[in-house]
């Protein structure tokens, strides 16, 4: 038997829990613990550690152990320069200039050593069960981008596992938490770890999560206090024996693992001790370390680091546009958060509101994620989540609009596809401009990316079938397809981060579309009138053109008046009335060229509604793709 599981890949810890006897439980690894440290170690000797073991030597090893790697995974080496300059490894680009790990001469990609931890969760937990781990769910962060998205389902895809879904860790938080099954909830996810910090405000309910803003500070976790508290217990020890420990890598190693320890203790007592006997030595003889810790002293320590969770809070709610009052829960997560005066300052952020923590929050996306996996899997009946896409998906069609292809808020994963046509007699090439978001006209919305569809057969305007296919996947990656059916000619783009869009941005593009809907609409009329009439006189002509001498001369010249007038017209931009003037004189013209010779072949058909993509092979702006569209 193989089973499906959810991990939170985290940044100091990972988790991985799977559906067991009718609820998500967190499975322990060979270690016994419930976490995992995200720590990949290459010892002299060839030998490779990971988790607990390779944490224990870090500070023995510093150019050999690899900690933090999710800083570093889908990104560019240009993006995390100074990232890489704080971290003891090195951390160098690929000839494609992609971060890599080096270790030894040797480059390693973030994925690889994601994939090593990845491998012994999965690993450990199948041994747990019984069962071996094939499938996964694997959370990311809310502000993760298509790039960092991808790599972790490669890291997956390098541990032999196959990747689910890829959701957010702040979703997994609230799926946890039920909060999914709610009418309407505004949640707001606290997310404190061991070396960043993430706050989300999500919309919940009816099945769907909407993460509506995030902030954070990607430098700012328990890591931090940790540091706190071996400054000061070196400083004392300094004072009373004249020796700084930090300057002995192995009386450092220590003193952090105590510090840590002592941290954690003082989230549940309000005393501890610190004892770390032979810890160093002098001529005098062997030195111990005993000092009892406050928990008001640690407060103290670390009073400025938990007021600079305040600031990216304060952020989000002002993204989201909530204020305290419209907060309905409060989820924490990261074992950071089990620290009181955290707990104490996210009760006064959200309006004395007392956060939920019945799941532990180190667990508590693992969890989340399980639960998806079982969605997934059919295991789980009662929940569904589904994300949806924040704004509509289009491309731009003749006369500068936006044709949609995909509605805003639509659930995902979906596939849509539309079919196209060309502006002009034996138009080679169409450009597809994929936009993203609520106007009409195309330059009011925000270009995702462009391609050319080139080999179409050479064919009288209108004629081509140009299928535009947009796919979006459960992760929100966005593919975007042209295919000529006729040849089988086929471009298409991958879009990055077409979902993963700022939530400011989101509320700005649908507010402004609002407030612009009456003149946007105008707009698309007068440019769909122009559209119309644009191809009514195309029609005519090709009518004169069949008919040649069959046409009666007289009708023949108020053809041909009409039809140099309305493509005038249509050059001019005339207004609609004399648009729609024209049209009607045109359609009365086109219905008697159509009477003279019953079963002429002239397609009468003049549900010309928008057209694909912007200027043809010749590049011109005015050189529009035509489209006619079978909504099918
Ligand atoms: P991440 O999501 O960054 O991988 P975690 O959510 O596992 O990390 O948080 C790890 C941090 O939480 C560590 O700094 C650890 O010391 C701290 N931590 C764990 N348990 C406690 C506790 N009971 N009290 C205070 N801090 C804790
Ligand atoms: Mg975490």
């Amino acid at each position: 038997m193989a089973r499906a599981a959810g991990i939170d890949l985290g940044t100091t810890n990972s988790v991985i829990a799977a559906w067991e006897g009718g609820e998500a439980s967190v499975i322990p690894n060979a270690e016994g613990s419930r976490t995992t440290p995200s720590v990949v170690a290459f010892l002299e000797t060839g030998e490779r550690l990971v988790g607990q073991l390779a944490r224990r030597q870090a500070i023995l090893n510093p150019k050999g152990t690899i900690y933090s790697v999710k800083r570093f995974i889908g990104r560019r080496f240009e993006e995390v320069e100074e990232e890489a300059k704080q971290v003891t490894y090195d951390v160098v680009p690929d000839e494609h200039g992609n971060a890599r790990i080096k270790v030894r001469d040797k480059l390693y990609a973030p994925e690889e050593i994601s994939a090593l931890i990845l491998r012994k969760l999965a690993d450990d937990a199948g041994r747990n069960l019984g069962e071996r781990v094939t499938e996964a769910v694997i959370t990311v962060p809310a502000y993760f981008n298509d790039a960092q998205r991808t790599a972790t389902r490669d890291a997956g895809k390098i541990a032999g596992l196959e990747v689910l879904r890829i959701i957010n860790e702040p979703t997994a938080a609230a799926l946890a938490y039920g909060l999914d099954k709610r009418q309407h909830e505004t949640v707001l996810v606290f997310d404190l770890g061991g070396g960043t910090f993430d706050v989300s405000v999500l919309d919940v309910g009816d099945g769907v999560v909407e993460v509506r803003a995030t902030a954070g500070d990607t430098h700012l976790g328990g890591d931090d206090f940790d540091r706190r508290i071996v400054d000061h217990l070196a400083e004392q020890f300094q004072k009373e024996n004249g020796i700084d420990l930090r300057n002995d890598p192995q009386a450092l190693q220590r003193l952090y693992e105590a510090a840590e320890r002592a941290k954690i203790e003082l989230s549940s007592v309000t005393q501890t001790q610190v004892n770390l006997p032979f810890i160093t030595a002098d001529a005098s003889g062997p030195k111990h370390l005993t000092m009892t810790l406050m928990r008001s002293t640690f407060e103290q320590l670390t009073a400025d680091l938990v007021e600079r969770t305040m600031g990216p809070v304060r952020q989000a709610m002002s993204d989201a546009k909530v204020g305290p009052d419209d907060i309905d829960e409060v989820i924490l997560v990261g074992g950071s958060t089990r620290i009181p005066a955290v707990q104490a300052l996210v009760r006064r952020l959200t309006g004395g509101k007392d956060p939920n923590m019945t799941v532990n929050p180190d667990e508590v996306v693992a969890v989340g994620a399980a639960i998806q996996a079982g969605v997934l899997k059919g295991d789980v009946s009662d929940v569904l989540l589904l994300d949806v896409t924040p704004l509509s998906l289009g491309v731009e069609t003749q006369g500068g609009l936006m044709t949609r292809i995909v509605e805003r808020n639509t659930t995902i994963p979906v596939r849509r596809s539309e079919t196209f046509s060309t502006a002009a007699d034996n138009q080679p090439a169409v450009d597809v401009v994929v936009l993203q978001g609520e106007r009409e006209r195309a330059a009011d919305n925000r270009v995702l990316g462009r391609f050319q569809l080139t080999n179409i057969r050479p064919a009288p305007r209108g004629e081509p079938q140009i299928e535009v296919i947009t796919d979006i996947d459960a992760n929100g990656i966005l593919n975007v397809t042209a295919r000529d059916k006729d040849t089988g000619a086929e471009q298409g783009i991958t879009i990055s981060e077409s979902t993963n869009l700022d939530q400011s941005d989101v509320e700005r593009m649908v507010r402004e579309a609002e407030q612009n809907r009456s003149s946007d609409q105008q707009l698309r009329e007068e440019v769909d009138a122009r559209n119309q009439l644009d191809s009514l006189a195309y029609q005519v002509q090709r009518r004169l053109d069949e008919l040649g001498d069959a046409a009666p001369s007289h009708e023949r010249s108020r053809a041909e008046m009409l039809v140099a007038d309305a493509r005038q017209a249509v050059a001019d931009q005339a207004p609609t009335d004399r648009v729609r003037e024209l049209t009607d004189e045109l359609q009365q013209v086109l219905a008697g060229l159509n009477a003279v010779s019953a079963g002429g072949g002239g397609s009468a058909d003049a549900s010309v509604g928008a057209g694909a993509g912007a200027g043809g092979a010749t590049g011109g702006d005015d050189d529009v793709i035509d489209a006619e569209f079978d909504r099918s």
